[in-house]
Parts: structure tokens; sequence; C-alpha cells
């Protein structure tokens, strides 16, 4: 989508740090990590965010928490345990308006969030 910058670093248009990528998922490093490891992981196709999820795209979901798990064992946060976090709206902070999760981990986290 045109003035997206997610759809951006999708086309190449916008460098970033990939750490996966396959024909509907990539992933790649939050340019201000919050934590030892910190992975931005979004649908190749621009979904603005979890109100806009479609049946269609459930699937979708789907593969991308698989992703979440496979990078979590990759970098060594599965056994400590990590977030898949996902921001909705102004309240929570969303700042990006193209559906992404977050997979924080590598440190001790508080409860509740901030
Ligand atoms: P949100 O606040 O919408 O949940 O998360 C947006 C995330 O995108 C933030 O953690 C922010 O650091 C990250 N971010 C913003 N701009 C860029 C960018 O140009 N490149 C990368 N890799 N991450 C970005
Ligand atoms: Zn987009």
């Amino acid at each position: 989508m045109a003035g997206c910058l997610f759809c951006g670093i999708i086309d190449g248009k916008i460098p970033a740090n990939l750490v996966y990528q396959d024909e509907r998922v990539m992933a790649f490093k939050d340019i201000n990590p919050q934590a030892p490891v910190h992975f931005l992981i979004i649908p190749r196709k621009h979904v603005a965010g979890v109100l806009d999820i479609a049946p269609e795209d459930h699937g979708l979901i789907g593969a991308i928490f698989a992703v979440a798990a496979r990078l979590a064992r990759e970098h060594g946060i599965a056994d400590g345990g990590f977030r898949v976090v996902v921001n909705s709206g102004s309240d929570a902070g969303q700042s990006v308006f193209h559906l992404h999760y977050h997979l924080i981990g590598g440190r001790r986290m508080s409860w509740p969030p901030g």
C-alpha cells in the first residue's frame, strides 16, 4: 500500500535487517529494540491491524505464530520465555498501521505491561 512503511520494507524500498522471509511472512529487527531480541513479524499482504483481519487471513495468522516459534527457538529465547505482542489503536500505542507481531525476549519482563 502506498505510503505504508512496512510495505516499503516488503518492496525493498526501505532497508531492514531481515531475519526470516517466505511467500507470506517477513520478519526483521525492530529499529528501536526493547529487549536483546526484538523482531517484527509481518504479513506481506497489507492488513492495517487486528481489526482488519479477514476470515481468509486466518491461515496467515497461524503462519505468523509458527514463524514466531521458529525464531524464538533459533535465537535462544524459547526456553527462557518470550512475548508475542500486537498493539492495536492509540491506547495500546500502535504507531505503524501494517499488522505486526512483536517478538520480544532475552530479558525478564514485568506484568502487567505499561
Ligand atoms: P507499534 O508501536 O506500532 O506496535 O510498533 C511499531 C514498531 O516499529 C516500533 O517498535 C518501532 O521501533 C518499529 N519501527 C518503526 N519504524 C521502523 C523502521 O523503519 N524499521 C524498523 N525495522 N522498525 C521500525
Ligand atoms: Zn503495508
